[in-house]
C-alpha cells in the first residue's frame, strides 16, 4: 500500500495555529477519536483507566497505516490530510495539523498497532517521551489501536495539575459525547475501568442523542431544520420548559466538528427569549453545514473555534430557524410527544403512490379580481354559506383570524407592531415586480417579498390558529361532495378526520374508497377541496415520519400551500398592501411554512454603494 503521510513544508507548518494540544486526558481522547473518524472507521472503542491518567486507548476498524506511515505519523507536522496552505480552506477531515501524535508521544508511553486491509501483517511501534523503543511486525486486526499510558510521566508538574478522577473523567466523557454526537453513523463504545459505560449503535441523530442522554430526552426535543444557500441547519433544541440551571447540553457542530461559539449561542438564547427563565439554559444539538471555504478552523490549536466569513447572516438564520421551530411547537399541539416517530412510523401507508388530482379547476382564476368585493369581505365577517364565490378570498378575512383576536395565543413576532415601516404612508408604497415579488418601502430601504410564500405564511398561521382553538367556521355545501380515493388514502383521511373537522370540514360518510363531504372550511372554495385533500395526503405520505409529527401543522401547511395566491398572479395595490400588512402581523413573518425566506431587505446604503 502506498504511503500517504508527508511532512508539511515549513511555510505551511508556520501557518498552522501554534499551541498546546494536550492539556489533559480528554485532549488525547479527542485527538485519537478524531484520527479514527478521519480513518473512516465504522466502529470505535475507547478504553479508559483512572480517568485516562493510567490508560487511554482507542481502537478503530479504519483504514490503518503502512509501516512507513506508522513511523512518520509521530513526526511533527506529518500528516496525510493537507499538502498546501490552500488546503486549510478546504478541510474535510478533523485533523490537519499533523501534531497530535507527536505531541502525545512526547509526554506519554504510546503504543501504536496498525494494519491495512490488503496487508497480512501489521506494525507495532512503542514510543516513550518521543524516543522510539521498538518497531516490529505484528499480527493485529485491520485498523489502528493507539494506547497512551502514564500521561505526563515526564512532566510531574503537569501531572499534579490534573484534577480528581471524577473531574477528568467528566472531561473525557464530554469529548466522547461530542465526537459521538457528530457521527451517529459510527458505532462507539466506551469502557471505563473495565466496565462498558456507553454502547452507541449506528443510528439516526435523534436516537444518538437519546442513547447518550437517556430516553427521557426524547420527549424534550424540538426539531430544527433549515436550508439556505449559505447554511444548512438540522438538529434539535430542547423544549423551553426543560431549560436547565447549568449549561449542559449545548452542542454546535459545524461540518461534523464540535465547536464553541458564544456568538451563535447568543442567537439561540435570543430565539428562546421570553420562553425561558433568566438564568436557565436551553439545550441544543445543532448541526450546521457550510461550505468549508467560508470558514477558518485554523485559528485555535484545539480546533474548537471557527471563524465564519459571514457570522451575521448565520446568526440571523439560526435565530429565525430556532424561533420558527419553537413557534410551531408552541402553537400546535403535537399528536404524540411520547412516540419517537423515527422508530415508529405513525402511518403505515407511506409507500402508496400519489394520484394526480382529478377535478379540473380554473387555475387562472384570480381571487382578487373584483377589488370591490375584496374590500367588502375584509370589512364584513358575516358571510352566508351561499356566498361561495366570495369565499375564494381565502384567508383574507381578518376579523376572525387576526393574531390578537385570541387571548390564548402568544404572538411575539417582533415586526408585528409594524415598526419596520416608517409610516402608514410608506407602507402604501408597494409595487409588484414580475407578478412575483411585492416591493415595499421601509425605513432603511426596501423589502422584496415573495408573494406566494408571504400568503402561505398568512394562511398557515390562520389555519393553525383556527385548528388549535377549534373554532373554525364551516360553510355548508348545497350538495354533498363525493370524492374518490384509494383505500390507503382513505386511511390517511380517517387519521386526520378530527383535525380536518377542526378546520371546518364536515364528513357525512367515509366509505372504503370514497368520502362524502357536506361542509368545508370557510373561505375554501368547493372546487379546491379535492386538491387540498390530495395535496394533504401527498404531504403526509412524504413528510412522515417526522420527529414531532403534527397532523394539524401538516394540514395547515398543506392547505396554505394549496390556497395561497401563486407566483404569476397579478395583484392590485390594495391586495399587495393587504398581504404586506397581514404578513407583518404574523408571528413569524420571515420564513414560509416550508422554511423558505419570505422577504429580503435591500438597504439604501447598499443601493448607494452601487452608485459610487
Ligand atoms: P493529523 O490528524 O492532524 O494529520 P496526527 O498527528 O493526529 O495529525 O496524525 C498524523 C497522521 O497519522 C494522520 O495524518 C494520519 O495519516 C495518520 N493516522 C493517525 N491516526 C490514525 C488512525 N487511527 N488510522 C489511520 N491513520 C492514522
Ligand atoms: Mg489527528
Amino acid at each position: 500500500m502506498a504511503d500517504i503521510i508527508q511532512l508539511l513544508p515549513d511555510h505551511v507548518a508556520n501557518q498552522i495555529a501554534a499551541g498546546e494540544v494536550v492539556q489533559r486526558p480528554a485532549s488525547v481522547v479527542k485527538e485519537l477519536l478524531e484520527n479514527a473518524i478521519d480513518a473512516e472507521a465504522t466502529t470505535i472503542k475507547l478504553i479508559i483507566k483512572d480517568a485516562g491518567k493510567t490508560l487511554i486507548q482507542v481502537i478503530d476498524n479504519g483504514k490503518g497505516m503502512s509501516t512507513t506511515d506508522a513511523r512518520l505519523s509521530f513526526e511533527r507536522h506529518a500528516t496525510s490530510k493537507i499538502k498546501t496552505a490552500d488546503d486549510l480552506f478546504h478541510l474535510n477531515t478533523k485533523g490537519f495539523r499533523g501534531e497530535a501524535l507527536a505531541s502525545i508521544a512526547a509526554i506519554a508511553h504510546v503504543e501504536l498497532k496498525t494494519r491495512q486491509e490488503q496487508v497480512e501483517t501489521g506494525t507495532s511501534i512503542c514510543i516513550e517521551g518521543s524516543h522510539m523503543v521498538s518497531q516490529e511486525v505484528v499480527v493485529t486486526p485491520i485498523g489502528t489501536s493507539v494506547s497512551v499510558k502514564n500521561l505526563f510521566f515526564n512532566i510531574p508538574a503537569r501531572r499534579n495539575f490534573l484534577k480528581s478522577d471524577t473531574v477528568e473523567l467528566r472531561h473525557v466523557i464530554d469529548e466522547f459525547h461530542r465526537v459521538a454526537l457528530a457521527h451517529p453513523k459510527v458505532h462507539f463504545l466506551l469502557y471505563n475501568n473495565g466496565s462498558e459505560t456507553f454502547n452507541l449503535p449506528v443510528s439516526n441523530y435523534r436516537q444518538r442523542i437519546v442513547n447518550i442522554f437517556g430516553s427521557k430526552t426524547n420527549e424534550k426535543l424540538v426539531p430544527v431544520e433549515e436550508e439556505t444557500e449559505v447554511i444548512k441547519i438540522s438538529g434539535f433544541v430542547g423544549k423551553p420548559e426543560f431549560a436547565k440551571k447549568t449549561r449542559g447540553e449545548q452542542y454546535f457542530f459545524v461540518n461534523n466538528r464540535f465547536i464553541r461559539s458564544a456568538y451563535l449561542n447568543h442567537a439561540i438564547l435570543s430565539a428562546f427569549e421570553g420562553l425561558i427563565k433568566t438564568g436557565t439554559h436551553p439545550s441544543y444539538f445543532l448541526n450546521l453545514t457550510v461550505d468549508p471555504q467560508t470558514i477558518d478552523i485554523n485559528i485555535h490549536p484545539t480546533k474548537t473555534e471557527i471563524k465564519f466569513d459571514d457570522e451575521h447572516t448565520l446568526y440571523a438564520i439560526l435565530r429565525s430557524a430556532v424561533k420558527h421551530s419553537l413557534g410551531q411547537f408552541n402553537i400546535s399541539p403535537v399528536l404524540d410527544f411520547e412516540r419517537d416517530s423515527n422508530l415508529d412510523t405513525p402511518y403505515n401507508y407511506s409507500k402508496s403512490t400519489v394520484r394526480a388530482p382529478k377535478i379540473e379547476i380554473d387555475r387562472n382564476y384570480n381571487p382578487f379580481q373584483d377589488s370591490e368585493s375584496f374590500k367588502r369581505q375584509t370589512s364584513s365577517f358575516n358571510k352566508r354559506p351561499s356566498d361561495s364565490w366570495d369565499s375564494l378570498y381565502v384567508g383574507l378575512d381578518s376579523k376572525n383570524i387576526t393574531p390578537q383576536g385570541n387571548s390564548d395565543m402568544k404572538f411575539e413576532g417582533e415586526a408585528s407592531d409594524g415598526s419596520l415601516f416608517e409610516s402608514n404612508e410608506q407602507v402604501n408604497m408597494t409595487y409588484q415586480l414580475h407578478n412575483k415579488y411585492i416591493i415595499s418601502a421601509i425605513k432603511s430601504g426596501m423589502l422584496v417579498i415573495d408573494q406566494y410564500r408571504a400568503h402561505q405564511r398568512v394562511l398557515y398561521e390562520d389555519f393553525l390558529q383556527n385548528m388549535t382553538v377549534k373554532e373554525a367556521v364551516s360553510q355548508q355545501l348545497l350538495f354533498a361532495l363525493e370524492l374518490h380515493f384509494s383505500s390507503q388514502e382513505i386511511e390517511i383521511i380517517k387519521q386526520l378526520k378530527e383535525d380536518l373537522e377542526h378546520t371546518g370540514f364536515v364528513f357525512s360518510k367515509i366509505a372504503n374508497e370514497s368520502v362524502e363531504i357536506t361542509g368545508v372550511p370557510l373561505n375554501v372554495p368547493e372546487s379546491e377541496v379535492s386538491i387540498i385533500l390530495e395535496q394533504l395526503i401527498n404531504d403526509v405520505q412524504h413528510e412522515v415520519p417526522n420527529s414531532n409529527f403534527s397532523a394539524i401543522d401538516l394540514l395547515a401547511k398543506s392547505m396554505a400551500k394549496s390556497l395561497a395566491i401563486k407566483t404569476g398572479q397579478i395583484l392590485k395595490k390594495d391586495e399587495q398592501e393587504y398581504i404586506v400588512n397581514r404578513l407583518f402581523a404574523c408571528k413569524e413573518p420571515n420564513i414560509s411554512p416550508a422554511n423558505r425566506l419570505i422577504f429580503i431587505t435591500v438597504g439604501v446604503d447598499e443601493l448607494d454603494k452601487k452608485f459610487i
